[in-house]
């Protein structure tokens, strides 16, 4: 059972409060190395496994660093994300850069810095050829199409923009061989935010008969399956946090059954876990700005959804704390809490039974740790507000400043105006 608990006291964050003002997002840097240390331990049966954290889903340097530092690669989809890899100290097969629609500089960037380049489509082999060159590691994206169910976020396989079809796997496996290439990997990623163990362990039986079949058909050796992200989180209470060892375990089972049974070990296992290692350990605290009461009770607050997208884009439930309330001893309305864009579907949730709140009472959103400030946007000329790190001795360190008004206008050129007629 997931209690949704709090890394901070009310005195602690109005302390925090006192230095850098709300909104803004807070990291557990004791969480996130408890989750990461964790995920890793429980895959230690597999030689050469290796976590790359899905940096899209928290691309601050000073995260990375410690979650390298902690025996991560980092997955990266961009050229943006490559500059922070390669900020971060990450080199080499340290980093797997499993981006789609690929620009050629990207490729270029990625075949730089030494990337595993995880290819997303048939046609990308002599687009990559030609722009930067084979390098001697190559891995494919899979999707099994209609051999596997999908979830709400990610959608039904068969629909997904993502990866080689089965057959053109074969097909691509055998013109990457022809042209030289020498070592091998298969990717695939068919969840988002599932939280049944069971999910990641059929997928990875799809993904090592696969091999199995590949390897025997080509005669080819594939060093790695990268089972990618997708593991999901309690964001409500009462959800339960997906059981790693059991996870592993029936992986470790299909390994022994698929691969070693077919003499294929040693295969290694990859994950491109980001929400599981951080999004439990950030936090999004606002203050309540106004309380509106028409044909609702409207909280409104200081940051909106420029600050955390996913209420408003997936629908999605974020727990939210009102601090110093608490839930059994104070009366207890339905809001909507709501952000000040001109956007009805700005809410953070709605008709949510919350204590009372006033203006000027901090509200803390929970689970903001992954694909929270980093999907942030400028719409109605919001602003992304500063990021901070709660480190293990609870000191806290800026890691982000909040953008200014001169960051949002940094491409305009308003002393243009005065000769343009
Ligand atoms: C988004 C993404 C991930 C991470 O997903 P999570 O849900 O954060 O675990 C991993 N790999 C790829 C290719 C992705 O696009």
């Amino acid at each position: 059972m997931s209690d949704k608990k709090l890394p901070f006291s009310k005195e602690k964050i109005e302390d925090i409060i006192k230095l850098y003002p709300t909104p803004f997002h807070i990291y557990d840097e004791k969480g996130i190395k408890n989750n990461v240390r964790n995920f890793i331990n429980s895959f230690s049966w597999n030689k050469g496994f290796k976590e790359y954290y899905a940096v899209k889903a928290l691309p601050n340097p000073f995260i990375i660093k410690m979650l390298h530092q902690e025996g991560t690669g980092i997955d990266c989809s961009s050229m943006a994300e490559l500059i922070i890899a390669e900020k971060c100290g990450l080199k080499g097969e340290e980093i797997m850069f499993s981006s789609n629609d690929t620009p050629a500089e990207e490729y270029v960037k990625a075949r730089e810095l030494g990337a595993i380049i995880n290819l997303d489509d048939i046609s990308h082999i002599d687009f990559l050829e030609k722009v930067a060159g084979l390098p001697e590691l190559i891995c494919l994206r899979y999707n099994p199409g209609k051999l596997k169910e999908g979830n709400a976020i990610i959608g039904k396989p068969q629909e997904a923009k993502y990866g080689f079809t089965r057959d053109q796997l074969f097909e691509g496996y055998k013109i990457l061989k022809e042209k030289g290439v020498k070592r091998f990997g298969l990717h695939t990623m068919v969840a988002s935010n599932e939280l049944d163990p069971n999910y990641f362990i059929e997928t990875a039986e799809i993904v090592f008969s696969l091999i199995v079949e590949i390897s025997k058909k080509l005669n080819i050796n594939i060093e790695f399956a990268n089972l990618g992200g997708g593991i999901g989180i309690p964001y409500k209470p009462g959800e339960k946090p997906v059981d790693m060892k059991k996870v592993s375990s029936g992986i470790q089972e299909c390994y022994n059954r698929i691969v070693v049974g077919n003499k294929l070990s040693p295969l290694k296992v990859f994950f491109e876990s980001g929400r599981a290692i951080t999004g439990p350990c950030g936090f999004l605290v606002s203050k309540v700005l106004h309380i509106k009461n028409t044909y609702r009770k409207y909280a409104g607050l200081d940051s909106s959804m420029a600050n955390l997208m996913r209420p408003a884009i997936y629908g999605a439930y974020h727990h939210i704390t009102v601090m110093g309330k608490e839930v059994s001893k104070c009366r207890l309305f339905h809001y909507d809490v709501t952000g000040s864009l001109c956007e009805n579907n700005d809410k953070f949730a709605i008709n949510r039974l919350l204590p009372e709140m006033l203006p000027g009472d901090i509200v803390v959103i929970h689970d903001t740790g992954a694909h929270g400030h980093c999907m942030g946007f400028n719409y109605n000329g919001k602003l992304r507000s500063s990021e901070l790190l709660l480190r293990e001795n609870g000191e806290v360190k800026q890691i982000r400043r909040a953008e200014t008004m001169d960051d949002l206008f940094a491409t305009l050129d308003f002393n243009g105006l005065t000769d343009f007629k």
